[in-house]
């Protein structure tokens, strides 16, 4: 019997242990909130990330380990790696968990990404705003995440006051200028490697996002095959040159034919949750395939799909979500402003289809802001 560690016990880990539990697996996960949702149905460990005592527990307890949470300390990675099997490796979990290094990485690999600057202290601030230019977003390099520690510089005046509100951080979590894209979309490449060196992707996802969250997904994404075939290639590079192992997201802005990298998350992600219901194999069950060196499963999918995403609170209308065929997760959590408490997936053969299940679903449960940019996307 095999079981497989997962550090950090949300939505995630849950999904994992779903789509785990047909391969006969067991799992255990490691996380400081006794209440974490994937504790709801696995075994935990609760300790906090750099309890050694906790890690040590956890090591005793599985036959690899693998991440839900990006944020775990790399020292605390490194310190299980050297104990038992850790996929994604270390390495690729501290590139992807800093900004700047990640970046650099894409640049490196003749990626294209937003014009970037190091930020150490005000004076750096102000020359990265003087040869970036206006508007530009200020992040920090760490721990951000969902549009958190991000400030918008949309005018002069406004550096001050992205100083005042990030600056603190530069010596902690360090911080990142960027040029503000004024992209047309938004996409993401959810990619899997194998232990073997096997890579797969999946249908190119579109996406949109409400105040810095994802708020929608649908896949295939209408692109161009060069487009597609370019994004690819761009996460394979990635992937190859971090010896990655495991599934992978890689965020892509599109402006004006070109794509440019922002991030890649180093975990299974949000924009490939359309996968459970749309794909042969879902990114959960590939990402386990791949940490365990089993043969990676098909990426291929069936007509298209879209999620969307359950911020704050679960819709309380469920039935018609049935009546729409919708696939309905809930995360088993208690509601909470910009938390992701569920998401649902629709499912159509055709492109019609899918834009008139999604207008019934908008409608019935006062969301049309949300699906209407998927259905123009359908309907265009
Ligand atoms: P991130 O945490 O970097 O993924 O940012 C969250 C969201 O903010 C992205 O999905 C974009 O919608 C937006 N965003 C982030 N960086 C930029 C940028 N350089 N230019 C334009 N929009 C951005």
């Amino acid at each position: 019997m095999t079981t497989v560690g997962i550090l950090g016990g949300g939505q995630l880990a849950r999904m994992l242990a779903l789509s785990g539990a047909p391969l006969g697996l067991r799992f255990l996960v490691l996380d400081s909130i006794a209440d974490a949702c994937a504790g709801q149905f696995v075994p935990m460990v609760v300790g906090d990330y750099r309890d050694e005592a906790a890690l040590a527990e956890f090591a005793s307890r599985v036959d690899v380990a693998t991440f839900d949470f990006e944020n775990v300390p790399a020292e605390s990675a490194q310190w299980l790696a050297e104990r038992i099997p850790v996929f994604p490796n270390p390495r690729a979990l501290a590139v992807a968990q800093d900004r700047l290094a990640e970046k650099s990485l894409f640049r490196e690999l003749g990626i294209p990404v937003p014009e970037f600057a190091d930020i150490a202290t005000r004076a750096d601030l102000d020359t990265a705003v003087a040869s970036i230019g206006i508007p530009a977003i200020l992040k920090t390099r760490r721990l951000g995440y969902d549009g958190k520690g991000q400030f918008r510089i949309k005018a002069l005046v406004d550096v001050a006051a992205a100083w005042e509100s990030l600056g603190t951080q530069a010596g902690t979590v360090g911080l990142i200028l960027e040029a503000f894209v004024p992209f047309q979309r938004e996409l993401s490449v959810i990619a899997v490697r194998g232990r073997d060196g096997e890579f797969r992707t999946w249908p190119i996802t579109e996406n949109w996002h409400e105040h810095g969250i994802l708020a929608a997904s649908l896949a295939p994404a209408e692109v161009e095959l060069a487009l597609t075939q370019s994004a690819i290639a761009h996460a394979r590079r990635v992937a190859e040159a971090l010896d990655y192992v495991g599934v992978f997201a890689l965020e892509l802005f599109l402006k004006d034919g070109l794509l440019m990298a922002n991030e890649m998350a180093p975990r299974v992600h949000n924009s490939g949750h359309w996968t459970i219901e749309g794909a042969e194999t879902s990114q959960f069950q590939n990402h386990l395939r791949a940490v365990l060196g089993l043969p990676l499963g098909s990426t291929r999918m069936v007509g298209r799909a879209c999620m969307l995403n359950w911020i704050g609170q679960l819709p309380a209308e469920k039935p018609v979500l049935d009546a729409a065929c919708g696939h309905w997760h809930d995360y088993g959590k208690s509601s909470r402003e910009g938390r992701k408490v569920g998401h649902a997936t629709f499912r159509a053969d055709t492109a019609e289809e899918l834009a008139d299940a999604l207008e019934c679903v908008g409608r019935e449960l006062s969301r049309e802001a949300q699906v209407a940019p998927v259905v123009a996307r359908l309907r265009a």
